[in-house]
């Protein structure tokens, strides 16, 4: 079995200092054997971490990039610019980027082909509200996020991501995120044939030092998404161990 990925999303969170501080703790307390360990800072602060990183098996994530990789896009930050400045992983679709910025499935796609094409590893988010789990719907929804987010010949990871655990302190059980791998996984092989036993599912919404050994430990979760337990050195270091 292949590592165990942790990605920290820092959001729209710390100044230059904080980030530089955050990153110089995480360098200092990776093990070496540690499972794949990527952080996702504002755009601001990426090109300031670079050097931090280097010496460590850290890699460096965006928190999303444009479809285009020019033009006139006021604002906005192309797939190539990313890797430019030594990027490799970039979040996709989150559910903050399809609820503040009104991003639809093809959306998140036409930027996961962006991301591929640029030599990203794009990690494109999905995951269903509250509404639609407790009204059954949460399969549906998830299957149609996948077949509009995903491209053909996806190369990628998949993040699971509920909407209502994220950021609320409530992650979802382990049976919940165990029958839901179940269903993503066979959505994927419908989807991609062979190739969709490969794509790697991360789950995200919660995730923190307590219950990272449990949701971590679960089949076919091949890591996590943090959001704000990777802001605290600590926190994110114990989820990393927690991980294989
Ligand atoms: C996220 O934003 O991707 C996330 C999972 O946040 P949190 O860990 O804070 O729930």
């Amino acid at each position: 079995m292949s590592r165990q990925i942790i990605v920290g999303n820092w959001k729209m969170n710390g100044t230059s200092r904080d980030s530089l501080a955050l990153v110089q703790a995480l360098v200092a307390g990776v093990p070496a054997s540690a499972a794949d360990v990527v952080v996702c800072p504002p755009f601001t602060q990426l090109a300031l971490l670079t050097d931090t990183l280097k010496p460590s098996t850290i890699a460096l994530g965006a928190q999303d990039c444009h479809k285009d990789s020019a033009g006139a896009h006021t604002g906005d930050i192309s797939a190539p610019m990313l890797t430019d400045l030594g990027v490799s992983y970039v979040v996709l679709g989150h559910s903050e980027r399809r609820q503040e910025h009104g991003e639809l499935d093809e959306t998140v796609r036409e930027k996961t082909v962006a991301a591929i094409k640029a030599g990203l590893t794009p990690i494109v988010c999905i995951g269903e509200t509250e509404d639609q789990r407790e009204s059954g719907d949460h399969f549906d929804i998830l299957g149609w996020q996948i077949k509009g987010s995903l491209p053909d010949g996806f190369a990628g990871i998949l993040a699971y991501e509920p909407i209502w655990a994220i950021g609320t302190g409530r992650a979802a059980t382990t049976e919940e995120i165990a029958e839901t791998m179940t269903f993503l996984r066979e959505e994927l092989v419908r989807q991609f044939g062979e190739a969709g036993k490969n794509i790697k599912i991360l789950y995200g919404g919660s995730v923190n030092d307590k219950n990272a050994a449990s949701i971590l430990s679960i089949t076919d979760v091949a890591g996590a998404l943090v959001g704000g337990a990777s802001l605290k050195a600590e926190a994110f270091l114990s989820i990393i161990s927690a991980a294989s």
